[in-house]
């Protein structure tokens, strides 16, 4: 039997990330869950057996600690799932260039610590031919295809994910590594249900964009986990470069 493929997800704790957790353990993946929040964190991956290690993503030393780990427990690592994000809403007039530069921090910048960190062991993970699929997939967001008015700093930093995601795809494609985005639309999580009430909408917001939506729902964490997987699956193995909107069709993108 062939070793079990390994993943290192950033916002592992909460929402998306801790569904792509417990999607890949379904699929019998070795997920490593990095997040700020320890106690979810552990709760998570307490629950299917997996690791967690408390992470800012922002800090190189955390993420080469990441990274170490998942040398050290499994020798290989087959998907980096950078994922952590936060929110920011302000429009261009609120938006000071050092609010700009904390989303940048964390939506952009964290990412690339993180990605840093973990290719060494991506590039060895792919060279060994042997090991499985070897990908990132990047989390950005439909605002990044179609900007919501009022959180400009948030929209272009997911816009940046973009354009990161299709810039590695070119320089990391030679070496056995494809580099996709996936782009949700609103999806329910701790993070959604707090922004939507930073943007005064109100509680029917999520039911009001399922009925907008062609398909009469919004995408569900399940949804774009599924994604992530297929992505990271041998079956994705045509994918990079692509940016995957995952929003019921509400963008129309
Ligand atoms: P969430 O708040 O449920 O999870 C995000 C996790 O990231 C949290 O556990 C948080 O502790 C962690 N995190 C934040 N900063 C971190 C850092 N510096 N280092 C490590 N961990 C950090 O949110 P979610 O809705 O699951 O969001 C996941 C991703 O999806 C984010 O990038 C978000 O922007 C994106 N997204 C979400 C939606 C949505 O509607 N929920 C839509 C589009 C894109």
């Amino acid at each position: 039997m062939s070793t079990p493929h390994v993943a290192i997800i950033t916002g592992g704790a909460s929402g998306i990330g801790a569904e792509t957790a417990r999607v890949l353990a379904a699929r019998s993946w070795s997920p490593i869950l990095c997040d700020l929040n320890e106690e979810a964190g552990r709760t998570v991956a307490d629950q299917l057996s997996a690791d967690f290690l408390r992470c800012d993503h922002t800090d190189p030393e955390a993420c080469v600690e990441a990274a170490e780990l998942a040398m050290e427990k499994h020798g290989q690592l087959n998907l980096l799932y950078a994922n952590a994000g936060v929110g920011w809403t302000g429009t261009a007039d609120d938006c000071a260039p050092d609010n700009l530069r904390a989303v940048l921090e964390t939506n952009v910048i964290g990412h690339w610590t993180m990605i840093r960190a973990c290719l060494p062991l991506l590039r060895e993970t792919a060279r060994a031919k042997d090991r499985g699929p070897v990908s990132i997939v990047l989390t950005a967001s439909a605002l990044a295809v179609r900007p919501r008015p009022g959180c400009m700093a948030y929209n272009v930093s997911k816009a940046a994910v973009v354009g990161m995601g299709r810039s590695l795809a070119r320089d990391l494609g030679p070496d056995g590594i494809r580099v996709n985005v996936v782009a949700p639309g609103l999806v329910r999580t701790p993070a959604s249900e707090a922004f939507t009430r930073d943007w005064g909408l109100s509680d029917d917001v999520f039911g009001r964009y399922a009925h907008e939506s062609p398909l009469g729902r919004i995408a569900t964490p399940r949804d774009i986990a599924e994604v992530t997987a297929f992505i990271a699956s041998e079956a994705g193995k045509g994918l990079s470069s692509s940016t995957l909107v995952v929003d019921c069709g509400t963008t129309g993108h």
